[in-house]
């Protein structure tokens, strides 16, 4: 006799089926009982990505890089959150600013190059909590499918925030709620 790891197995009933049995009624009946006991209850599924269920206020998403109000780029290339990064998700080149450059780059240096490889992160949200300079947080997007490694990896073009003077409706859409949230905490 083989061991049982629990006691919780039940012996086979391998009785013959009777005529009534093998027509499955009694059975289909149940199954329909089942069925339309749901039709009347909560929905619990959502018809995504049309209806997109709430988010918890912690919910940590795809990476922006962030903007001053005349839309100048926050990032000083301090490497922070690549330190920070426990999975190594984040590479970068410095570049120093220009004379002309002001209206472009807040600090004397800026991130000429910026990448995060989507396949490496774990959104635990590090880097955010590394930057000095509010460059860079995690939004409430989630990073979209993709069929190939290398879209998974993304440059400084995407992941930085539209203009919020130049491009103030797309600005509006990616600040989204954190606009409201960082109203209430000033
Ligand atoms: S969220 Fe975490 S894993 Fe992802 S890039 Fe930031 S620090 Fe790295
Ligand atoms: S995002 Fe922040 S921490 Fe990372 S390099 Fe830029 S300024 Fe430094």
């Amino acid at each position: 006799m083989s061991t049982q790891l629990t006691n919780r197995a039940l012996p086979v009933d391998r009785k013959p089926m009777t005529f009534v049995e093998s027509l499955y009624l009694w059975n289909i009946l149940k199954g329909m009982g089942v069925t339309l006991s749901h039709f009347f209850r909560k929905k619990v599924t959502y018809n995504f990505p049309e209806q997109k269920r709430p988010f918890s206020k912690v919910f940590r998403g795809l990476h922006v890089l962030n903007r001053d109000e005349e839309g100048r780029e926050n990032c000083t290339a301090c490497g922070l959150c690549a330190v920070a990064c426990p999975a190594e998700a984040i590479t970068m080149e410095a570049a120093e600013r220009l004379p002309g450059e002001e209206h472009l780059y807040r600090e004397e240096k800026y991130a000429a190059k910026y990448e995060i490889n989507m396949l490496r992160c774990i959104f635990c949200g590090l880097c955010e909590e590394a930057c000095p300079k509010d460059a860079i947080y995690l939004s409430e997007t989630f990073a979209p499918a993709n069929y190939g490694r290398k879209g998974f990896i993304y440059p400084k073009e995407e992941l930085l925030i539209p203009h919020p003077i130049n491009e103030k409706e797309a600005y509006d859409k990616a600040v989204g709620d954190r606009k409201i949230k960082n109203n209430k905490t000033n």
